[in-house]
């Protein structure tokens, strides 16, 4: 069975302060929890604030992007390296913001999970369509050649060390989650391609779903055969909002 993950993505927010009082309202809230595991990315700056936090606490953690390269002059840039002496277990790679904001193709985000994979990290492989591309029936051709990107450079077996987070465009940040029904539908999808070519491979893969959840819609989606876990942006901000999608996910 496939363990549920429920991982915060902290994105451009935080402070010294507010990361110790965050995480002090959290710790308390996931520490009887058993079957499920929790994490949180965040900011660079604060690794090695959430690395002396958490060490011994049942929350792992990592970051929102590295680098392609192990190292080199690339001004600017965070190796996959310098996550792991921070203890970093995750990284996320191609959340749409990076795809959007920043130019990340796939074939770039690909190169970045294979970093992350080199360097002994989780990759957290973020696809998903924006609201134009749903409409228009593309939805599974989208997330598709995303996962693609890193199978034809790197194989099928890469997905092995990654977890996939399927997060639409239009859900994120917006308020407005996918509904239980159509996350499934693009999990199973996602699976169904992912078992053609290697079925135990398929069957254990995590794919967490995220989208504005939230405490009062995580427990709909999790009980999703195909969901496992989340991607949680604003309410990982929240102390109790987290730990209730944690809780969520532990049943
Ligand atoms: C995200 O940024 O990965 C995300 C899912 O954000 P939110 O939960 O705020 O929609």
């Amino acid at each position: 069975m496939r363990a549920k993950l429920v991982a915060g993505n902290w994105k451009m927010h935080g402070a010294l302060s507010d990361n110790a009082k965050l995480l002090a309202e959290v710790m308390p809230g996931v520490a009887d929890l058993s079957r499920s595991k929790q994490a949180v990315c965040v900011a660079f700056p604060y690794l090695a604030q959430v690395q002396s936090i958490l060490a011994g606490s049942r929350i792992a953690w990592g970051a929102q992007n590295l680098s392609q390269h192990p190292k080199g002059a690339f001004t600017g840039e965070v190796s996959g390296p310098m996550l792991r002496e921070f203890g970093c277990s995750y990284v996320i790679v191609g959340h749409s913001e990076r795809r959007s904001l920043y130019g990340e193709d796939s074939d770039t985000v690909a190169l970045k999970y294979k970093a992350a994979l080199d360097a002994g990290l989780t990759p957290i492989l973020c696809v998903g369509e924006t609201w134009a591309q749903r409409t228009a029936g593309e939805t599974e051709r989208v997330v598709e050649s995303q996962i693609n990107a890193v199978v034809v450079k790197f194989g099928v077996t890469a997905l092995a060390g990654g977890v996939i987070a399927y997060e639409p465009v239009w859900a994120i940040g917006t308020g407005q989650t996918a509904t239980p029904a159509q996350a499934q539908a693009v999990h199973a999808f996602l699976r169904g391609k992912v078992a053609a070519q290697d079925a135990a491979l398929g069957a254990a893969l995590p794919i967490l779903y995220g989208g504005s959840v939230k405490m009062s819609n995580a427990a709909e989606l999790f009980e999703m055969p195909d969901i496992d876990g989340g991607l949680i942006g604003g309410a990982s901000l929240i102390g109790g909002e987290f730990v209730a999608i944690c809780r969520a996910a532990d049943r």
